[in-house]
C-alpha cells in the first residue's frame, strides 16, 4: 500500500482515503511516541500502533471519519496520546486511589476500610522481604501464620481460641461445614438476608452441605420456635447480624443468652454471624445495633464470626472466635487451607489489632476515626475546603455548608446512620450529572453524590491527606478555565 512520506495529513478537504495514514516506523521515531517506548516498550507501543492505524483505516473507509476529522485523527500527537490512554489502561496501577466524599464509612465498592499507616506500613514491609511467616525462629522449625495474631486475640478475646480466613464469608462457610455438615442449621427467617456484596445466608448454608431449617416468621421469632425445630438432626443454631436490613414494628427476636441457654441444653453449639467484627463499644456514638464481639461470647455464643476491613478497619479477613474444642477442629479442616490468609494480611491485621491492644483504635484506625468524628468537625473541614475553592475559582456563591447523614453502610448497621454537615455544590449550568462526572473524570477520581440538583460531599469520608486534592478538584471542575484535561 501507498503511504504519505510526509506523515503528515493532507490539507483538509483534500482526499481522505486510507493512503493517509501514517507508517508505524515513521510513528515509532516521533518524539511522543518514543517516550512511550521508553515507558511501555518497543513491541507493545508498535501493536497498539497498528491496533489503532488499523481502526483509523476502516473508520476511514467506512466514512465513519472524514474531513477535518482525518487530519486530526491521523497526527503523531493523536495517535500517540490514543495509544498512551490504552497503555495506561493496561498497564497503569490499579485499583487506583479516589476521594471518598460519599460519606459512606465502610464502602464495599471503594475497598471498604482504609489501613492506618503503622498497618499499611506493615504490609508493604512484609511484601518485600521473606518473613518467619510460618516458621518458629526460637525454635527453628516450622510454625504457624495464626502465631502471629495470637498473643493479641489472647488479650482481646481472653480464654478464647480462633481461627483467621480470607473474609467473613469463608469463614461462615468453614463453620457450617465443619460443624454441620449433612446436617440441620436452624435459622430465624428474619435473618435469611443478603448483604451487600452479594452473600446471601441460604447460599451459603446450600455450599457447605449443611441442611437449612427455617425457624420463626420474617416478623417474630421466639424461642418456642427453635426448641420445635430442633431435633437429633441438628447441628448447630445460626444467629446473623441483619446488618443493612432491618425489621421495624411488630418483631420479636430471640435474645443470645436465651439462644445460649437453648443450645446448652441441647447440647449443639450456638455460632453467631456478626457480620462488622466490633471490638469496642460503639453504642456510646449512638450505634445500637453493634454490640462488642466480647459481649456476645459472654452471653453465651459458642463461636462469632466477623469481617476483620468493616468496622474493625482492617485489611479483607474473616475471623472466628470461641469455644477451643470447636476452633481445633475448624483449623484441622482443609477449607482453613483453602481460605488462609496469606502474610501481608497478616502483617495488616497483626497491627490494626495492636491498636485495640493499646487502646488507641479510635485515635489511630482510619474507620474508627471517621466514625467517632463529630459533625463540627467535619464542618470545620467542610469550611476550609469551601474557603479555598471560593477564593481559587471565584465561585463562592455556589458553595454551601449544610447538614447531613453519612452512614456507616457496608453491611454494618442500618441504624447507624451519623449527622454530618455536607458541602453542597450547586452545579454549573444545573447540571449536577456533568459536574459529577468531571469529578469523577479527574486524578484522583472524586466521588460524591447527587442529591435535588446538588452535587453533596461529605468530608467524614475525606482522609485529611486528601483534602488539599479535594480542593485542587473543585477548583479545576468550577473554575473559569473550565475542567482541565489530565
Ligand atoms: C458483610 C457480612 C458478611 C460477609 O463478610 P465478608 O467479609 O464480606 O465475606 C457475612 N455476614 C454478615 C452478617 C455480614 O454483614
Amino acid at each position: 500500500m501507498q503511504r504519505d512520506k510526509t506523515a503528515r495529513p493532507a490539507e483538509s478537504g483534500a482526499s481522505a482515503g486510507p493512503d493517509r495514514l501514517p507508517a508505524v516506523s515513521r510513528l515509532l521515531a516521533a518524539r511522543q511516541v518514543a517516550a512511550l517506548v521508553r515507558r511501555y516498550g518497543h513491541e507493545l507501543v508498535r501493536d497498539l500502533l497498528r491496533e489503532r492505524l488499523s481502526e483509523l483505516r476502516q473508520a476511514i473507509r467506512s466514512g465513519q471519519l472524514g474531513g477535518r476529522d482525518v487530519d486530526r485523527a491521523v497526527g503523531a500527537a493523536a495517535i500517540a496520546s490514543e495509544v498512551a490512554g490504552r497503555a495506561e489502561a493496561l498497564l497503569g496501577p490499579a485499583p487506583r486511589e479516589v476521594i471518598n466524599a460519599t460519606g459512606v464509612i465502610v464502602h464495599t465498592n471503594l475497598g471498604r476500610a482504609v489501613l492506618s499507616d503503622a498497618a499499611a506500613e506493615r504490609v508493604a514491609a512484609a511484601a518485600r522481604t521473606y518473613v518467619d511467616l510460618e516458621y518458629d525462629l526460637s525454635r527453628g522449625q516450622r510454625g504457624s501464620r495464626l502465631d502471629h495474631l495470637a498473643p493479641a486475640m489472647a488479650r482481646l478475646f481472653p480464654g478464647k481460641s480462633f481461627v483467621a480466613l480470607n473474609n467473613n464469608a469463608a469463614a461462615i462457610l468453614l463453620v457450617l461445614r465443619t460443624l454441620a455438615r449433612g446436617r440441620d442449621v436452624l435459622v430465624s427467617r428474619g435473618e435469611l438476608v443478603e448483604i451487600g456484596g452479594s452473600f446471601r445466608v441460604p447460599d451459603i448454608l446450600a455450599v457447605s452441605g449443611a441442611r437449612l431449617r427455617e425457624v420463626g416468621t420474617t416478623n417474630r421469632t421466639r424461642l418456642q420456635d427453635y426448641e420445635g425445630a430442633l431435633s437429633d438432626r441438628t447441628g448447630l443454631l445460626l444467629k446473623v447480624h441483619t446488618s443493612n436490613f432491618r425489621i421495624v414494628g411488630f418483631t420479636e427476636e430471640t435474645s443470645i443468652e436465651d439462644l445460649a441457654g437453648l443450645a446448652r441444653r441441647s447440647g449443639v453449639p450456638l455460632v453467631v454471624d456478626w457480620g462488622s467484627g466490633d471490638l469496642v463499644d460503639l453504642r456510646p456514638l449512638s450505634i445500637k445495633d453493634e454490640l462488642p464481639v466480647g459481649e456476645l461470647l459472654r452471653a453465651g455464643a459458642d463461636l462469632v464470626t466477623f469481617s476483620c476491613d468493616k468496622l474493625l478497619g482492617g485489611p479483607q479477613a474473616g475471623l472466628v472466635v470461641g469455644r477451643e474444642d470447636l476452633v481445633v477442629r475448624l483449623r484441622r479442616d482443609p477449607l482453613a487451607r483453602v481460605c488462609r490468609l496469606d502474610r501481608l494480611l497478616v502483617a495488616g491485621l497483626r497491627e490494626t489489632l495492636g491498636a485495640y491492644v493499646r487502646g488507641a483504635a479510635f485515635r489511630e484506625v482510619p474507620t474508627l476515626r471517621m466514625l467517632a468524628a463529630a459533625p463540627e468537625e467535619i464542618g470545620r473541614r467542610a469550611a476550609r475546603v469551601r474557603r479555598e475553592v471560593a477564593r481559587r475559582s471565584g465561585q463562592g456563591r455556589r458553595l454551601a455548608i449544610v447538614d447531613g447523614v453519612s452512614r456507616t453502610g457496608g453491611g454494618s448497621s442500618p441504624t447507624g446512620e451519623r449527622p454530618t454537615r455536607l458541602l453542597a455544590v450547586d452545579p454549573p449550568e444545573g447540571d449536577a450529572a456533568a459536574l459529577e462526572r468531571r469529578l469523577r473524570a479527574g486524578d484522583p477520581p472524586v466521588i460524591g453524590r447527587i442529591q435535588d440538583g446538588r452535587l453533596l460531599l461529605d468530608l467524614r469520608t475525606v482522609l485529611p491527606a486528601q483534602q488539599d486534592r479535594l480542593t485542587e478538584r473543585l477548583v479545576e471542575a468550577l473554575g473559569p478555565s473550565g475542567p482541565v484535561k489530565r
